[in-house]
């Protein structure tokens, strides 16, 4: 047998400040302390897909290792000293589970573009595969990792990787988000360097594992247990249980009792603790709630206490499959029953994180004398700021700080440049990135003023694009109203920033007027209607139209197809706001204009 080394780098600087401490952080590091030894999370910034369009086209939000990580870093359930990074697998590790013809195929865009359901303008091959494989290389090191002897006196080691569980991959074919197939991976892996031992495969993942079947078939001594709420046909070596649509918690739990019981004694597990058991999710049958998830994982914690196990996210398509994943996470790390608070945003948390050491001085000028008497004089500095207190390097230094930057290079850009310019109504900024070829593109503009809405002085955003013109549009995906080229996929996050910005100038908020339906959509997670009336009837408008793609709806609002109360709907324009600090909502105002508004589409 080898040795069990793991990659243990330098704390990377995603980390948060030990000294602000949230509530119900005391009770993590407690519980930490009592049950989190022998715990592990492997995690890289980079599992992000770099694909854009993911989420408009496929409804899956690829921040969801990014979430799970900052919430379990902020919550205490983890130290920093317990989070790992990856390094990139071999083709070599590949090479061992996968044709060599699946493997080239990998190189093209085309063949990204089918796995992951978006087009192949969106995907730089490159960058899609260093993701995978870096999850890949998580699975692996974790599986070296916790097959080191525990420590004294504690379980089995259990390690949670962030990216991973690709069990749709088979040996020659792939497909539904799986390239190909890391746990296959590491058990060829650790095989080749001499581990003999009995590996068991929990897949808890809503589908079933075709793919992990059909790669570790001839091993013989491997067992695969998989609880499924959909039937794709006999599968051979699998003890697998289908579950009816739907199928609740109690009946789920009941299901994975049984199974554990038939489970036989192993050296290795691998736990693949789907997200997309939940209800409500876009591809998953299944109807469990979060809580049910988490009693699901703190079950097999217990069944696997002599077992070390890898900890695998698999799948996960609704807005609520990052809890689940910060839900195993709080089992494994603390054994924890603990909620993510309802209405908690990991990326406003770690934003006000990063603001918060963003100082003055590095976001605007310090103020000379001479621009200080100007602004005496009432006259603008010679110096163009934004909305008088960003200056172009300061906006770069934030956006890099942020995040932004790195994932803008990951698209295909950089290096940057950013200008700052005073008009006649507003503050322009723009920030420009250079493509690969040597051309420079304008990526992200926006134009916004210090602007009072309903009495209260809020930042307003008159004008806002985030453009990707090295992506193509293509017959799928046809650009939407006003889009020349397709979108960055950053609109959440720049969104934040404004927040930010908001707070830093003590506006009470951010606000912005949709000149068309799927603006107001994109930002529908964050703003509301300032007129309950008309939120009301948004999000009428948001249900009738659910299951339309986004740019079909947009063109067939835009174009009058759509029907209220007998007569075409004309888009009302009105003020979005993002308060930043709760403002009573009239609910029952909203509800009550939800509930009278009917939308219907003709020749929908
Ligand atoms: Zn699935």
């Amino acid at each position: 047998m080898s040795t069990w080394r793991m990659a243990r780098g330098t704390p990377p600087s995603y980390l948060p400040d030990p000294l602000v401490q949230p509530i119900g952080a005391i009770e993590n590091r407690v519980r930490r302390w009592l049950f989190g030894r022998g715990f592990a999370l492997w995690y890289d910034p980079r599992y992000r897909l770099p694909l854009p369009s993911l989420e408009a086209r496929t409804g899956v939000d690829a921040r969801r290792p990014d979430f799970a990580a900052w919430f379990l870093l902020e919550r205490g359930a983890l130290a920093p000293g317990q989070v790992h990074k990856p390094a990139r697998i071999s083709y070599e590790d590949l090479a061992r589970v996968h044709s060599a013809e699946l493997l080239e195929s990998l190189d093209r865009p085309e063949t990204l573009a089918r796995i992951y359901s978006v087009d192949p303008g969106d995907i730089r091959a490159e960058e899609v595969m260093t993701a995978i494989r870096l999850a890949c290389g998580g699975t692996l090191q974790a599986a070296r990792s916790c097959l080191r002897p525990p420590l004294a006196g504690s379980a089995a080691r259990r390690e949670l990787n962030l990216s991973g569980g690709f069990h749709h991959a088979g040996r020659n074919r792939n497909g539904g988000f799986c390239p190909v197939n890391d746990v296959a991976i590491a058990v060829a892996a650790l095989r080749h360097e001499g581990f003999r031992g009995s590996v068991a495969v929990l897949d808890l993942d809503a589908h079933p594992p075709d793919g992990t079947a059909d790669c570790l078939r001839e091993d013989g001594a491997v067992w695969i247990g998989s609880i499924s709420g959909a039937d794709w046909g006999p599968l051979p070596g699998v003890d697998e249980t289908v579950l009816r649509k739907g199928a609740d918690d109690a009946e789920y739990l009941g299901a994975l009792d049984a199974l554990l019981s038939r489970m036989p004694q192993a050296q290795l597990a691998f736990v693949l603790a789907g997200g997309d058991v939940l209800a409500g999710d876009a591809m998953g049958q299944l109807g469990l709630s979060l809580e049910g998830a988490r009693d699901r994982d703190l079950r097999v914690v217990d069944a696997l206490h002599r077992i070390p196990s890898v900890w695998l996210p698999a799948g996960g398509y609704s807005p609520d499959a990052w809890k689940a994943l910060a839900g195993t996470g709080l089992a494994l790390a603390a054994r924890s029953r603990a909620k993510v608070p309802a209405g908690y945003d990991p990326l406003a948390q770690r934003y006000s994180r990063i603001a918060a050491r963003l100082t003055p001085a590095e976001l605007g000028p310090p103020a000379g004398e001479d621009e200080m008497l100007l602004a005496e004089l009432g006259q603008r500095s010679a110096r163009p700021l934004l909305l008088g207190f960003y200056s172009a390097e300061g906006l770069e230094l934030a956006l890099s700080r942020y995040g932004l930057l790195a994932e803008l290079r990951r698209l295909g850009y950089g290096p940057f440049r950013t200008t700052v310019t005073n008009q006649a109504v507003g503050d322009r900024a723009q920030l420009f990135g250079r493509a690969e070829g040597g051309e420079e593109h304008l990526l992200i503009e926006c134009v916004v003023e210090k602007r009072e809405i309903a009495g209260e002085p809020v930042l307003y955003v008159h004008w806002l694009t985030l453009r990707h013109p090295l992506a193509r549009f293509s017959p799928q995906r046809p650009p939407l109203p006003d889009q020349e080229v397709p979108g960055l996929g950053l609109a959440r996050e720049i969104t934040t920033l404004f927040a930010r910005m908001a707070e830093r100038l003590e506006l009470a908020g951010v606000a912005f007027r949709p000149a068309a339906f799927h603006t107001a959509y994109a930002g529908r997670a964050q703003l509301r209607f300032v007129d309950p009336a008309r939120q009301g009837r948004f999000e009428a408008l948001v249900r009738d139209l659910q299951g339309m793609p986004l740019a079909a709806a947009t063109v067939a609002v835009a174009s009058g197809s759509v029907m209220l109360g007998g007569k075409p709907y004309r888009w009302e324009p009105d003020e979005m706001v993002l308060w930043r600090t709760p403002h009573a909502q009239d609910a029952a105002a909203i509800a009550e204009a939800r509930e009278a508004a009917r939308f219907t589409v003709r020749g929908f």
